[in-house]
């Protein structure tokens, strides 16, 4: 039995989690022997209106106090602090719980159309990782206006941060080849993307990264920021796992989750040494919230996600084969290519995606995964 502290926060995010949630239930209930207890905890832009705080303390507690942190979307334009900033208790959950490591798969699902013609585009599979309580974001509500002049924001790069956040790349890019052995020949690879041509700061990050890099046997090499959003448009089919500074992986994440679908099939983990969230790539999307629109697709997966790592953690083959199962359903759900969501031009919303990961979950063979 895990304890789950769910936050369905706001928009799109309240519609999308209770499917997740069900199928989450229901895919433990078909593997058996795991069991998970959720609770609901407020926090985003309606708490903040209706209770006076974004992210209470009382919801912290329970997220302390949980196994896993299970997060859909916070955020509202209409609602807003007095000086006129988005509600973003997200952004300050990272901070609280050190969740440096920001786990952002990006997967071509076969049957789910991207931009590219290029037939590799299929074969798009890679990680980026994105640091996630400092680089640009450390400046996080201590941004500067002085004298109406001029506006200053702090990069910060640590050694002590840097260190975790490549070991755990690292480890990833050795866990994907594990996994990858005698079923695909793409070969481990480890790039780190900084701007270390311009900035002190970047080039203290690289050389953090070479130094890591010796302590593992995959391949490593870096690129900057700018090279690497052509090369993810031209051949993002050629990587493996990529790290990357904050400001830099909220972007080329937007880049990467573009290149299989859109937002809605893009998951992702923040992850600590001692605590994670997971939560799907994308915001609130208030304008489709309420219309039933909103791909569950990438909540489910994150879902997912939040399984595999209780599996790592706590060595438990049950909540890997409810991760798989999961994981397989979705890819059931979209193979005939048939199931084309809203986002894509299709028709397909909440309900009918909803219904077609269900009902997989429901019939696939278990034994065989
Ligand atoms: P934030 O500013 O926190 O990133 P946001 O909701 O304004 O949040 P995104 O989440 O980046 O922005 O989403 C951008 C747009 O993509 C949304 O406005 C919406 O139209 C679309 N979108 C996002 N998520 C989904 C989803 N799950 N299903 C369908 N469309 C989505």
């Amino acid at each position: 039995m895990y304890s789950i502290a769910v936050f369905p926060g706001d928009g799109i995010g309240t519609e999308i989690m209770t499917p997740c949630l069900e199928l989450l239930h229901r895919a433990c209930e078909r593997v058996g022997n795991i069991a998970l207890l959720t609770e609901e905890v407020p926090a985003g832009a309606r708490a903040y209106r209706e209770l006076g705080s974004a992210l209470p303390e009382s919801s912290m507690q329970v997220a302390k106090a949980a196994d896993a942190i299970l997060l859909a979307a916070m955020g509202d334009p209409a609602i807003r602090y007095e000086d006129g900033t988005e509600i973003t208790p997200q952004i300050q959950l990272r901070f609280d719980l050190e969740l440096y490591a920001g786990i952002r798969p990006i997967r071509s699902i076969p049957g789910v159309p991207g931009p590219l013609s290029d037939s590799r585009a299929k074969a798009i599979d890679f990680v980026l990782v994105r640091e996630s309580v400092e680089g640009l974001f450390a400046s996080y509500g201590k941004g500067a206006i002085i004298d109406n002049k001029e506006a200053r924001e702090t990069l910060l790069i640590t050694r002590g941060i840097s260190e975790k956040l490549f070991k755990a790349s690292f480890s990833l890019a050795e866990s994907r080849r594990r996994k990858r052995a005698g079923k695909d020949s793409r070969k481990a690879r480890m790039t780190c993307i900084d701007k270390a041509n311009v900035f002190t700061a970047f080039a203290f990050f690289r050389q953090i990264f070479y130094e890591v890099a010796e302590h593992y046997d995959i391949p490593a090499d870096h690129a900057y920021v700018d090279i690497m959003s052509l090369n993810l448009l031209c051949k993002p089919w050629e990587y493996d796992v990529m790290v990357t500074e904050n400001m830099f992986g909220d972007i080329l994440s937007d880049l990467g989750a573009g290149l299989i679908g859109g937002m809605g099939y893009a998951p992702s983990a923040d992850i600590g040494d001692r605590h994670a969230v997971f939560q799907p790539c994308h915001g609130s999307a208030p304008d489709i919230a309420g219309k039933a629109l909103a791909n569950p697709t990438a909540m489910f997966l994150s879902g997912a996600m939040m399984l595999e790592w209780l599996a790592e953690k706590h060595n438990d083959d049950n909540a890997r084969l409810a991760a798989g199962l999961i994981e397989r359903a979705v890819d059931a759900a979209f193979a005939q290519g048939d199931l084309v969501t809203a986002e894509l031009g299709g028709s397909a919303g909440l309900d009918e995606v909803t219904r077609a990961v269900s009902h997989h979950v429901n019939t696939l063979y278990v034994e065989l995964l």
